[in-house]
């Protein structure tokens, strides 16, 4: 089967089957199937397009202002003038003086009175039949013309193929029982109404893809989808992941008998809340289990995600297994880093640190390390999943900020002991709530457990909008919040063009602030500082010696100075919603009150004032998330967006968001009364693009 002849367009946008073009839909359609008089036109046309025809009493080149074609097309009502700036010679000859046009545009005012601008021109005789259906206007590429779409697709649908792959299948009764009403055609009939509408169609019901023909498609779109998530976690169960319960550790504690967890419990400086108490018992009972943990755990900013963390690796370090805990920057990864050490250290955990930034020696010494089983606690970047690290015996992963990540770098660890094949469980921890779209689709096959409380004792973050103008007053402010004996973050302005000019502002407020408060320390710290000067400085403001920290956005996730209660951010408005929460979440840990300062420069936009207000009036990180969502769409949170569109062509998250339970009861129905046609539908829409299942 192999051709050697280029591919063509058609073929370079995968519309390769019969199948594949009947499911290549169009994204509008032109509605040429009504024709106005050009009197009429001339009224009606204003704004949107709209369809005369006539003969050409005046065709003409002209030179001013610039070369450009002019045609005065007439019939018994008016006449209408046309107006080409490109023009093809071939179009000149096709609206020759005397030749029957038909045009479709919209009609403006010009300087010469009503005309058309490059309307598209059809030649015609005087009682050419208008077409019956709505035309169609394909997703096209370039060098793809309409026309050839149009042709390739109507050949298609003629192809006796068809017949079979959009054959009804689905069960009449599962069909009548679940769907909301019957006015949804079968799939035949729905692809062939999409592709050539009949003139009277409710076109805006079409073009906002709610037509039921387009629900009907919809429908088995995310039928398919769901199918694939129930297989997955199906798939998983059947995997098999070291069992590490609670009872049993006592046992293979090694040596001494106290387990690493009890031991955890007993150096935590504080209690778990009772959200983090509920969460933890969630995940040792997902850890007992002898398949692998899915689970994501969300909670606000600083609502204690990482204890949780540190107890399900002390869990799997109890039962002889590795443990690794990965962070999207390196400043976080320290921090995690620090702080294991400083709960584990003291019960003799062998902690291995592994970044990108590390020398050659020091990392081979941690591989060695985390191979030769020497390690029990793996903590890092991306370097661990990037690297291919060969663990021991990994038996969880936690992986911190998830979505950062994006859904391609999920891992997938395995490991051979004796014939059976181990996976390892996986925690996510995420600040970022997932919509409930989310959750039914793409993580379908994600557990979720939340912290929905903080620790005791936190004061509200007090937020104030202040403008540029008066950074001084800011700057004097701070002083006296330092001479309390509190610390501060400084947060320079993200500038995502240039990275060199973010580092440049944070030198120049660097410098300004040294100058201006100069009983005290100050430090800076950035994105291309080397790691050890990085934690360096961190270490420095974490034991007080530094009280201003002065930072481009490396610290936005993960630092944890309980001391440092007020944090300024500059140039607030380049910020987006889940940056400021995530930045603001650094303060408002200790008990003294902390205070944030938005700082902005003028003039704001519509949309930096509302972000700005919102952020004034809530700290809720469920409120500010849904604000960020219905501004970017569901699709970019969580990485979702690549594998996403993949898999979800006609369906939009949000707005077909009611259809997501009809496809998953029917998935479920499909499964377990019908499981022969399960496959015939994932064929049908899947096809080869199964690759997208094992995401
Ligand atoms: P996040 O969920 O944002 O990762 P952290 O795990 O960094 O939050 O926790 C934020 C701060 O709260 C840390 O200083 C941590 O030690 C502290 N903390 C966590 N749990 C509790 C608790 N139950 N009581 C008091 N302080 C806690
Ligand atoms: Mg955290």
């Amino acid at each position: 089967m192999t051709t050697k002849r280029p591919p063509t367009a058609l073929e370079k946008m995968g519309l390769n089957s019969p199948m594949a073009l009947a499911l290549h839909l169009p994204s509008r359609y032109e509605d040429e199937t009504e024709l106005f008089t050009i009197e009429e036109a001339l009224g009606l046309g204003r704004f949107h397009s709209i369809q005369t025809q006539g003969v050409v009493i005046r065709n003409q080149v002209t030179f001013r202002p610039r070369r450009q074609l002019l045609v005065t097309i007439e019939d018994d009502t008016a006449s209408l003038q046309l107006r080409f700036l490109n023009f093809y010679p071939s179009q000149q000859k096709q609206m020759a003086v005397g030749a029957n046009v038909r045009v479709r545009g919209e009609v403006r005012e010009g300087y010469q009175g009503a005309e058309m601008v490059h309307p598209t021109v059809r030649a015609v005789t005087p009682d050419s039949p208008l077409p019956a259906s709505l035309t169609p206007v394909y997703p096209a590429s370039a060098g793809l013309s309409q026309t050839i779409i149009r042709k390739a697709v109507l050949k298609a649908l003629q192809d006796a193929s068809l017949k079979e792959s959009l054959a009804e299948f689905l069960p009449t009764k599962l069909m009548a029982e679940i769907l909301p009403s019957n006015d949804w055609p079968p799939l035949q009939d729905a692809i062939s109404y999409l592709h050539q509408p009949p003139a009277d169609a409710n076109t805006q019901s079409l073009l906002e893809r709610t037509h039921p023909a387009w629900r009907r498609v919809q429908f088995e779109e995310l039928l398919a989808q769901q199918i694939s998530l129930k297989r997955a976690h199906a798939i998983r169960r059947e995997r098999r992941a070291p069992s590490f319960e609670k009872d049993r550790q006592a046992s293979k504690a090694k040596k001494t008998n106290a387990s690493i967890e009890d031991g955890l419990q007993k150096v935590l400086p504080f209690e778990l809340t009772s959200a983090q108490a509920r969460v933890w018992s969630e995940i040792g009972l997902d850890l007992s289990n002898t398949f692998p943990m899915n689970r994501l755990l969300q909670g606000d900013v600083g609502s204690g995600k990482t204890v949780i963390a540190a107890l399900a690796a002390a869990r799997a370090m109890d039962h002889g297994y590795q443990a690794a805990i990965m962070a999207p920057t390196e400043i976080l990864a320290e921090q995690h880093y620090l702080k294991m050490q400083e709960w584990f250290e003291p019960l003799g955990v062998k902690i291995a640190w592994l970044s990108g930034s590390l020398k050659a020696k020091e990392k081979r010494l941690a591989q060695e390390m985390i191979e030769s089983g020497e390690a029990q606690l793996i903590i890092g970047t991306h370097a661990l999943i990037q690297d291919k690290v060969s663990f021991a015996k990994l038996g969880l992963a936690v992986i911190d900020e998830q979505h950062r990540f994006g859904v391609r770098q999920r891992l997938e660890i395995q490991q051979r002991v004796g014939s059976e094949l181990f996976y390892c469980h996986q925690l996510m921890m995420s600040a970022t709530p997932i919509p409930r779209t989310l959750a039914m689709t793409y993580y379908a096959d994600l557990d979720v457990s939340v912290i929905d409380e903080l620790p005791p004792g936190r004061k509200p973050i007090a937020t104030k909008v202040v403008k540029a103008a008066r950074r001084d007053e800011v700057i004097s402010g701070l002083h006296d919040w330092l001479a309390k004996g509190l610390q501060a973050y400084w947060v320079c302005p993200l500038i995502e063009e240039s990275e060199v000019l973010q580092l440049q502002t944070a030198v120049e407020s660097f410098e300004q602030l040294t100058q201006a408060l100069p009983n005290f320390k100050v430090g800076l710290v950035h994105g291309r500082l080397k790691s050890e000067e990085k934690a360096a400085v961190m270490a420095a403001f974490k034991a007080n010696e530094i009280q201003l920290l002065v930072a481009t956005t490396v610290i936005e996730v993960g630092v944890d100075v309980p001391n440092a209660a007020l944090m300024v951010i500059e140039h607030a408005e380049r910020f987006g919603y889940a940056q400021i929460h995530q930045l603001r979440g650094r303060v408002g840990r200790g008990s003294a009150d902390s205070v944030c300062i938005l700082m902005y420069a003028e003039p704001l936009s519509l949309a930096a004032k509302e972000r700005l207000q919102t952020l004034r009036e809530t700290s809720d990180g469920f409120v500010i998330a849904e604000r960020d969502l219905s501004l970017r769409g569901p699709g970019e949170l969580l990485g979702a967006k690549q594998s996403g569109d993949a898999m979800l062509r006609f369906v939009d998250l949000q707005r077909d968001a009611w259809l997501i339970e009809l496809a998953q009861t029917a998935a479920e129905r499909l499964l377990a009364e019908h499981g022969d046609l399960v496959e015939r539908h994932l064929e049908r829409w899947l096809g080869s693009r199964t690759e997208f299942l094992k995401a």
